[in-house]
């Protein structure tokens, strides 16, 4: 059983240009209390994109060697580059009671899901696979091939939906935004998760005994 404040952890997922980064930036700015965990990758890095703050950009020999020093809670190729998710932080920041979010693919997803059963996974959809397309082409981040791979991979991705617990469409971006937040105020309220709260947990308390006896 978790304690009474640990922090929930989330885990989004979705093809490249459904709008992931743009919703868990928006969260980051409205909600102190969220964590985004910064993933290493061994993609070079975009315009703009720093070290340590978009992601830490290793080679793949270091990234390799984190591997073999069992230093990733998961790890994946995601279309033909290697990226994982640090363990320090995660474990650490849950215990502190942040509400930590992994924003990683597919693959990661299921690895984490082992782990953490008691996590929460979203999966976030575009309105349509042409809308899909235009954000990807608009955010100017590829090239052509690298595009051409991602479209391709939504397709499969998009499949996997079935394994998550909530789907998110991203039409609107404060309707998403506000969509999410609403699945982690629910989750914070499972009777799981607060089992352990000072009333439900109060031995004398009237909750507890209709709650329990
Ligand atoms: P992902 O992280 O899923 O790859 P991004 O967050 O980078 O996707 O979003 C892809 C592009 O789509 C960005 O240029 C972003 O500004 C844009 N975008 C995100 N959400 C919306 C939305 N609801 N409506 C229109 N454009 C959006
Ligand atoms: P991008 O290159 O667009 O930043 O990310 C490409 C894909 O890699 C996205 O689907 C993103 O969710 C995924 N990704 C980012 N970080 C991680 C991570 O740490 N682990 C895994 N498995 N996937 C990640």
């Amino acid at each position: 059983m978790q304690s009474n404040n640990r922090g929930v952890l989330i885990v989004i997922s979705g093809p490249s240009g459904a709008g992931k980064g743009t919703i868990c930036k928006a969260l980051l700015e409205k909600h102190k209390n969220i964590y985004i965990s910064v993933s290493a990758t061994t993609r070079s890095p975009r315009n703009g994109e720093v070290d340590g703050v978009n992601y830490y950009f290793l080679s793949k020999e270091v990234f390799k060697e984190k591997v073999e020093k069992n230093g990733f809670l998961e790890y994946a190729n995601v279309h033909g580059n290697f990226y994982g998710t640090p363990k320090v932080n995660v474990e650490k920041m849950l215990e502190e009671g942040k509400d930590v979010i992994l924003e990683i693919d597919i693959q990661g997803a299921l690895q984490v899901k082992e782990n953490f059963s008691e996590g929460v996974f979203i999966f976030i959809l575009p309105p349509s696979m042409e809308e899909l397309k235009q954000r990807i082409i608009k955010r100017g981040s590829e090239t052509e091939e690298s595009l051409m791979t991602r479209f391709k991979n939504a397709y499969k991705e998009i499949n996997y939906v079935s394994k998550y617990n909530y789907a998110v469409v991203n039409d609107t971006l404060d309707l998403a935004v506000s969509k999410v937040e609403s699945i982690i105020a629910a989750e914070k309220c499972r009777v799981d998760r607060i089992k352990e709260n000072t009333i439900l947990d109060s031995k004398e308390g009237l909750i507890h005994e209709q709650l329990y006896d």
